[in-house]
């Protein structure tokens, strides 16, 4: 039997927390029944600095049922981090993980799968959803373009998968290692290696409150994959300023020759064209290395990548019998 820590960040989640404790107790009960669970096994709940109810709620729970943990984190520092503060606080107390969304959106019943996965030997098993039903047009060709973009740029991402996995106690100490700032979980945990295989699910759609992932957040996570995986766009960026350069060799051969032969026209179309052409060209150049920049100064500086404020732990099996 396995100490498994289910590892769920939560930012303004007051709606679904309810039911999903619900849910997830009763599947955490019927696994521990089936011996798939240790009873020192837990649930933790990682507060990633929410302004509703759920911290509240949190610490209700965990009175109510020893077998739910809480961290608060003391500032919201998005999911990425909650997830990683979460997996680092399971690390020494589990011999696996699984992480998972507090709005219970990606299946629970193949929980058992990833726990037998792990029990044939694997350090990471990738829940890889079936199909996008419950997607909107968008936000599926965005997505599944995005995984495939990303494995061009040489990242290699598991397709389709997002952050349902499970993690053994030596990939948890792996992952410690990779002290990065630009946090994107999903782009690491491949590259720590080890043993993986696929658990494949249904997602279903959030039964309450909104996301809390718009459209916004979810570009500037996306960027941020890419530029925290692969040094490409500095190069594609050189290409681009090597081949322009030939190019405005023969424009000006061109505009020698006109001028020679007294073909000379004003001009003023290429020369404004070309104005602003390069003009734009050197801005995006400037912003893309400016990203890479701004990245180098967030690592320098060596920051805590996120600071636990409280942690609410059960005490452990053996000392709890103990008169
Ligand atoms: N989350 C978090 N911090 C944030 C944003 C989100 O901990 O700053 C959590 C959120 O509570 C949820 C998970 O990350 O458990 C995924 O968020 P959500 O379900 O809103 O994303 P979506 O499923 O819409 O992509
Ligand atoms: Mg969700």
């Amino acid at each position: 039997m396995s100490v498994v820590y289910f590892v769920i960040p939560c930012y303004n989640e007051q709606e679904v927390l309810p039911e999903t404790v619900k849910e997830l107790s009763a599947k955490f009960n019927s696994m521990l029944a089936k011996n798939l669970l240790d009873e020192s096994s837990r649930i933790l709940f990682v507060d990633d600095g929410s302004r509703d109810q759920t911290w509240n709620l949190i610490e209700k729970y965990h009175k109510e049922n020893p077998y739910i943990e809480g961290v608060k984190l003391a500032h919201n520092r998005g999911h990425q981090f909650a997830l990683l503060a979460g997996l680092e606080t399971a690390a020494d107390r589990c011999d696996c993980a699984i992480s998972l969304d507090a709005d219970l959106q990606d299946d629970i019943e193949v929980l058992d799968e990833f726990i037998e996965k792990y029990q044939d030997g694997c350090d990471v098993v990738y829940g890889v959803r079936k199909e996008r039903k419950t997607d909107t047009f968008f936000k599926k060709t965005t997505a599944e373009g995005y995984y495939k973009i990303m494995n061009r740029l040489g990242v290699e991402l598991v397709f389709n998968h997002a952050d349902y996995r499970l993690m053994s106690r030596r990939a948890l100490h792996a992952l410690s290692e990779y002290k990065e700032v630009n946090l994107f979980l999903r782009g690491v945990v491949p590259l720590i290696g080890f043993r993986s295989d696929y658990v494949y699910y249904g997602r279903k759609e959030r039964f309450a409150g909104e996301s809390k992932y718009p459209l916004r957040k979810m570009i500037s996570f996306a960027i941020d994959g890419i530029t925290s995986f692969s040094v490409k766009p500095m190069k594609i960026i050189s290409s681009l300023g090597i081949l322009i350069s030939v190019l405005s060799v023969f424009g000006l051969l061109y505009a020698l020759i006109s001028y020679f032969s007294g073909n000379a026209v004003s001009g003023w179309t290429a020369t404004v064209g070309s104005i602003w052409l390069l003009g734009g060209l050197q801005m995006l150049s400037i912003g893309v290395v400016g990203g890479y920049v701004g990245k180098i100064y967030t690592e320098s500086k060596g920051r805590p990548r996120y600071l636990i404020e409280q942690f609410l732990e059960s005490q452990p099996e053996s000392e709890e019998n103990q008169p």
